[in-house]
Protein backbone atom coordinates (compact mmCIF):
# COMPACT_ATOMS: atom_id res chain seq x y z
CA UNK A 1 0.00 0.00 0.00
CA UNK A 2 1.26 3.14 -0.86
CA UNK A 3 1.54 5.82 1.96
CA UNK A 4 1.07 9.43 1.67
CA UNK A 5 1.02 12.56 3.69
CA UNK A 6 -0.26 16.45 4.12
CA UNK A 7 1.62 19.35 4.78
CA UNK A 8 -0.37 22.27 6.52
CA UNK A 9 -0.25 25.94 7.66
CA UNK A 10 0.38 25.96 11.68
CA UNK A 11 -1.65 29.43 11.31
CA UNK A 12 -4.30 28.01 8.62
CA UNK A 13 -4.69 24.89 11.36
CA UNK A 14 -6.26 27.32 13.80
CA UNK A 15 -9.42 27.44 12.07
CA UNK A 16 -8.99 24.31 9.71
CA UNK A 17 -10.29 20.98 10.45
CA UNK A 18 -8.52 19.78 7.49
CA UNK A 19 -11.89 18.77 5.88
CA UNK A 20 -11.58 19.85 2.21
CA UNK A 21 -8.42 18.12 1.97
CA UNK A 22 -9.51 14.97 3.45
CA UNK A 23 -12.60 15.09 1.15
CA UNK A 24 -10.18 15.40 -2.04
CA UNK A 25 -8.67 12.72 -0.67
CA UNK A 26 -11.63 10.67 -0.15
CA UNK A 27 -12.85 11.39 -3.28
CA UNK A 28 -9.93 11.33 -5.02
CA UNK A 29 -9.72 14.87 -6.70
CA UNK A 30 -8.18 17.94 -7.30
CA UNK A 31 -4.36 16.34 -6.77
CA UNK A 32 -5.29 12.80 -5.32
CA UNK A 33 -7.37 12.22 -8.31
CA UNK A 34 -3.82 10.40 -9.56
CA UNK A 35 -4.35 7.91 -7.05
CA UNK A 36 -8.16 6.34 -8.47
CA UNK A 37 -8.10 2.74 -8.11
CA UNK A 38 -5.10 2.52 -5.96
CA UNK A 39 -5.06 0.95 -2.17
CA UNK A 40 -3.60 4.66 -0.86
CA UNK A 41 -3.05 5.83 2.93
CA UNK A 42 -2.64 8.74 4.63
CA UNK A 43 -0.11 8.04 7.34
CA UNK A 44 0.43 11.64 8.49
CA UNK A 45 -1.50 15.33 9.13
CA UNK A 46 1.83 16.94 9.22
CA UNK A 47 1.83 20.67 9.64
CA UNK A 48 4.52 23.35 9.81
CA UNK A 49 6.06 24.66 12.87
CA UNK A 50 5.07 27.68 12.87
CA UNK A 51 6.29 31.59 11.68
CA UNK A 52 10.05 32.41 12.59
CA UNK A 53 10.80 28.89 13.02
CA UNK A 54 13.72 27.97 10.89
CA UNK A 55 12.92 24.44 9.61
CA UNK A 56 17.16 24.21 9.73
CA UNK A 57 17.44 24.95 12.76
CA UNK A 58 14.10 23.64 14.50
CA UNK A 59 14.90 19.95 15.99
CA UNK A 60 10.83 18.90 16.26
CA UNK A 61 11.10 19.79 12.37
CA UNK A 62 13.80 17.65 11.36
CA UNK A 63 12.40 14.84 14.02
CA UNK A 64 8.46 15.19 11.87
CA UNK A 65 11.21 14.69 8.56
CA UNK A 66 12.61 11.74 10.35
CA UNK A 67 9.56 10.37 10.92
CA UNK A 68 7.79 10.92 7.36
CA UNK A 69 10.78 8.66 6.09
CA UNK A 70 10.29 6.04 8.99
CA UNK A 71 6.75 5.66 8.51
CA UNK A 72 7.68 4.75 5.09
CA UNK A 73 5.10 7.96 3.48
CA UNK A 74 6.34 8.32 -0.11
CA UNK A 75 4.59 11.18 -0.85
CA UNK A 76 3.94 14.66 0.93
CA UNK A 77 0.75 16.72 -0.70
CA UNK A 78 1.41 20.55 0.33
CA UNK A 79 -1.71 22.61 1.01
CA UNK A 80 -3.03 25.70 -0.68
CA UNK A 81 -3.00 27.52 2.70
CA UNK A 82 1.14 27.59 2.74
CA UNK A 83 1.01 30.01 0.05
CA UNK A 84 -0.51 33.73 0.28
CA UNK A 85 -2.99 35.72 -1.56
CA UNK A 86 -0.71 36.40 -4.36
CA UNK A 87 -0.01 32.28 -4.58
CA UNK A 88 3.76 32.76 -3.20
CA UNK A 89 4.74 30.10 -1.11
CA UNK A 90 5.80 30.76 2.58
CA UNK A 91 9.81 30.61 2.37
CA UNK A 92 9.81 27.83 5.69
CA UNK A 93 7.37 25.49 3.79
CA UNK A 94 9.64 26.06 0.59
CA UNK A 95 12.56 25.00 2.91
CA UNK A 96 10.30 21.78 4.31
CA UNK A 97 9.71 20.69 1.73
CA UNK A 98 13.23 20.58 -0.06
CA UNK A 99 13.89 18.85 3.30
CA UNK A 100 11.37 15.99 2.20
CA UNK A 101 12.99 15.98 -1.04
CA UNK A 102 16.40 15.44 0.33
CA UNK A 103 15.45 12.65 2.12
CA UNK A 104 13.50 10.64 -1.56
CA UNK A 105 10.06 11.76 -0.47
CA UNK A 106 8.26 12.93 -3.19
CA UNK A 107 6.50 16.29 -2.55
CA UNK A 108 3.43 17.47 -4.55
CA UNK A 109 1.94 21.04 -4.54
CA UNK A 110 -1.61 21.09 -3.71
CA UNK A 111 -4.29 18.91 -1.75
CA UNK A 112 -7.47 19.73 -2.45
S1 LIG B 1 5.55 29.53 8.69
FE1 LIG B 1 4.28 29.80 6.85
S2 LIG B 1 3.07 27.97 6.65
FE2 LIG B 1 3.90 28.04 8.76
S3 LIG B 1 2.34 29.07 10.03
FE3 LIG B 1 3.69 30.66 9.28
S4 LIG B 1 2.73 31.35 7.35
FE4 LIG B 1 1.82 29.38 7.86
Amino acid sequence: MKKIAMLNCLNSNKVCAGAACFTAFNKRIRSFERYKGMDVEVAAFMRCNGCGNDPDEDDGMKEKVERMKQEGVETVHVGLCTKNKEGVRCKNVARIMEMLEEEGIEVVDGTH
